[in-house]
């Protein structure tokens, strides 16, 4: 049976299923339309997200938010969650135990918005859904069919901040993005054709 987002988010709140629990101020779960076409999948939570108990919120938030709004749409129109919930110290990348611990509460989260694309931001986030070994210099832009869902490999915001010449190619990602968006809600192709 399928969880309810009662369920879910209040499983979240109290998990104790990895360390990542000790450290947290708040858990992220993520945030936005719950019924979105367009979701997106980062890393974990940094310090500021931890802090507000909200998704991309810090630096590299901002910068998101600024792409999501050069596409047409806003934070509230899309679903924004990470694949761990918790602050991973010092804003390094999750553990595997951590990450598998986690991933429940995502699949939970995907099956309950059933997204038509989904943006994966960063490698950490492509590791953990599409069980395929991707490099994101390589294989940003490409699409994937999972179960009906496009997804689509992308640039983790931070990794534009560090280095703004990967910025041209974020926006041909995010412009694809829009495309099949648009393609899917129009019908032209039926999800995951
Ligand atoms: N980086 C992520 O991967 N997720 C956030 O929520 C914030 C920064």
């Amino acid at each position: 049976m399928r969880t309810s987002w009662g369920t879910l988010l209040s499983e979240i709140r109290d998990c104790e299923r990895c360390g990542l629990c000790r450290g947290r101020l708040n858990t992220v779960p993520g945030e936005g339309n719950p019924n979105a076409d367009l979701m997106f999948i980062g890393e974990g939570p940094g310090a500021e997200e931890d802090r507000l108990a909200r998704p991309f919120v810090g630096r590299s938030g901002e910068l998101l938010t600024r792409m999501i709004h050069a596409i047409g749409l806003e934070r509230s129109d899309v679903y924004i969650a990470n694949v761990v919930k918790c602050r991973p110290p010092g804003n390094r990348n999750p553990e595997p135990q951590e990450a598998q611990a986690c991933l429940p509460y995502l699949r939970q989260q995907v099956a309950l918005i059933k997204p038509k694309v989904v943006a994966l931001l960063g490698k950490v986030a492509c590791r953990w859904t599409l069980n395929e070994e991707i490099f994101i210099t390589r294989d940003h832009g490409r699409w994937f069919e999972r179960r009906g869902v496009w997804f689509m490999p992308t640039f983790h915001p931070s990794a534009l901040l560090r280095d703004p010449s990967k910025k041209r190619d974020a926006w041909e990602d995010f412009k694809k993005l829009r495309e099949k968006l648009n393609e899917v809600q129009n019908g032209k192709i039926p999800p995951g054709a």
